[in-house]
């Protein structure tokens, strides 16, 4: 009991240990208030620990243990919840680490937009209010052939925004092979309905012809033809579906809109790249009066809405009450005009952006990526190293046949699990995120950045 008496009178006092001068950093940089609770919370822990008669903690005694134990919570408390991570799946469109990353150049110019006031409704040379659009427009353009362009907070709000401004309450034409679901609660149909376009669907599952859609054409009525990329399936087999040109020629017959939401937003042909996805130039060019897509899928920007298309159906959204619902922020925008601007040369593109980059990266260039990493390793390790092919995705429900060849380093073990390994990678600081197969962690080299590799290698010196 005494003993009891006298450890609790040996605690550590909050106010005293708020003193201390290794705390002296932290309570210059962080909320005071997170570094007393952090305080308080060890010393709660030993008192317990008193008073439940447990062993004596050493972090009782042992005053530098008790600060270390105080930083690391402190450190835990503080750190950010949306952090970088190590993406070694090699899915480079992986949505839930954040789809596409942004270039360094994009990145310092959203720090200048963010950091500052910014030219972002006022046209200097003009001395007069300006649009935000006025950033992005004339690049879209450009870039794309269209007459016009728009650009919001994401392909979803874009869809809304379209059907809303295009149909007024009317019909739409859809065949039932394009009624997408994205993930989440993102399917098309409730978005119609949502927009309130009605829904007229055509067709079936497998084939729709040109036909399906001619016989459901109220002259009266019907508001627009719409095509929908099915970017994250594939329909094999007995197929048919109508391609864009005809499904226009139809559209000018009975002078009806055709608006075609492309998904991926892919801006330049990957055919040789191994990824069949349409690309919004040519869907311009096959006519298509409005077209939609996502920012942050194929175009390697930020996330964003676009679309692009018939100066008057553009007007109209410009004008529509939606358009402040859905409106792109600053930062989005200046990297988006970043990122847009690197189109303007097609051939270096696909070096400037870091998804295209990755999706474009030969096997050998992976090979010896993975050979870089191998090589930092430590030479004595409780694991067999192995560099091995493997196969990559898009992702982020793009080109979902696209099967990408690349590169893995592969750790194997008789010592420790692979379910072990990959627990101690994904609780690395930062988390490195990857897959197991075969008894083996594969970390795939397509979506490892150059910076990732001392990380990653740090990190496996630690396993045991
Ligand atoms: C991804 C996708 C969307 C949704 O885009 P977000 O930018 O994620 O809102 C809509 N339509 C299609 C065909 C898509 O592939």
């Amino acid at each position: 009991m005494d003993n009891k008496k006298e450890r609790l009178r040996s605690l550590y006092k909050v106010d005293e240990a708020l003193q201390d001068e290794c705390l002296i950093f932290f309570k210059e940089n962080l909320p005071y208030p997170l570094v007393a609770d952090c305080v308080r919370s060890e010393i709660r822990l030993l008192r317990d620990a008193i008073l439940n008669g447990e062993e004596c903690p050493p972090a009782l005694t042992n005053r530098r243990l008790f600060f270390q134990q105080v930083i690391k919570r402190i450190q835990d408390k503080s750190a950010p919840s949306l952090q970088r991570v190590i993406n070694a799946t090699g899915t480079a469109l992986h949505t839930n680490l954040g789809r596409s990353p942004l270039s360094q150049t994009a990145a310092r110019r959203v720090i200048e937009t963010a950091c500052s006031y910014s030219t972002l409704e006022y046209n200097v040379a003009e001395k007069r209010r300006g649009s935000r659009q006025d950033h992005v427009e004339s690049l879209l353009c450009k870039i794309t052939g269209a007459e016009a362009a728009f650009a919001v907070n994401n392909n979803a709000a874009a869809t809304m925004l379209v059907l809303s401004s295009m149909t007024n309450g009317r019909p739409v034409i859809v065949s039932r092979g394009e009624l997408v679901e994205i993930g989440g609660s993102f399917r098309i149909p409730d978005i119609m309905e949502l927009s309130g376009a009605i829904l007229k669907e055509v067709g079936t599952t497998n084939k729709t012809r040109l036909s399906d859609y001619a016989d459901a054409i109220d002259p009266e009525r019907t508001a627009a033809l719409m095509k929908i990329h099915t970017s994250n399936y594939h329909i094999v087999g007995f197929t048919e579906d109508v391609p864009l040109r005809p499904l226009k020629e139809l559209g000018e017959k009975f002078s009806l809109p055709v608006i075609y939401d492309i998904g991926s937003g892919l801006l330049l042909d990957l055919k040789e790249q191994g990824i069949r996805e349409p690309t919004v130039p040519d869907a311009v060019k096959a006519g298509a009066d409005v077209i939609l897509f996502s920012g942050d899928k194929l175009l390697g920007g930020p996330q964003a809405g676009i679309i692009v298309g018939k100066k008057t159906y553009i007007d109209q959204m410009k004008n529509h009450p939606l358009a402040r619902v859905v409106r792109i922020d600053k930062m989005t925008l200046s990297a988006l005009e970043a990122v847009l601007f690197e189109y303007l040369d097609p051939t270096k593109a696909a070096e400037k952006i870091p998804v295209l980059q990755m999706l474009t990266c030969s096997p050998e260039s992976l090979r010896k990526k993975a050979l870089r990493l191998k090589e930092k390793l430590p030479k004595k390790t409780p694991f067999h190293i192995d560099i091995e092919p493997c196969e990559d995705c898009v992702g982020g429900g793009s080109a979902p046949n696209a099967r990408l060849k690349g590169y893995a380093l592969t750790l194997h073990s008789d010592s420790i699990s692979a379910q072990q390994m990959e627990r101690h990678f994904r609780k690395n600081n930062p988390p490195i995120i990857s897959h197991i197969s075969q008894d083996k962690v594969w970390l795939h080299m397509r979506t490892v950045m150059e910076r990732d590799i001392a990380d990653i290698a740090a990190s496996a010196a630690l396993l045991k």
